[in-house]
């Protein structure tokens, strides 16, 4: 049931939870990296991934260069923001209210 996704600002919702979210651990980013590629991981993940050794992307395969690894601190701001608010209150429609209160810090 996909109807009036857009409309309704759950789509959003579901994005942002899916940005905030590891591909590998599957929870909240836990100092997210970015690849050349710009996918993000948990740094700890993608190093367990990789056993050490820069390889490629879990997700698509490009090659990486560790030094190419950085720290996407606005991803890492997002997920603060977002397990502070989970904390509080844990409910189904708490990601809409947080995708608000996201945008409006993210203001300034
Ligand atoms: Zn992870
Ligand atoms: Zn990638």
């Amino acid at each position: 049931m996909e109807l009036g996704l857009e409309q309704s600002g759950a789509g959003c919702a579901k994005t942002l939870q899916d940005e905030l979210t590891c591909p590998i651990c599957l929870d909240y980013f836990k100092d997210p990296v970015s690849l050349d590629c710009d996918h993000n991981f948990c740094r700890a993940c993608i190093t367990q991934c990789w056993g050490g050794i820069p390889v490629s992307c879990p997700q698509c395969r490009e090659t990486v260069q560790e030094r190419n690894l950085r720290l996407n601190r606005q991803l890492a701001n997002m997920v603060e923001i977002a397990n502070r608010l989970s904390l509080q209150a844990y409910e189904p429609s708490w990601y809409r209210r947080s995708y608000n209160k996201i945008n409006d810090l993210a203001v300034w």
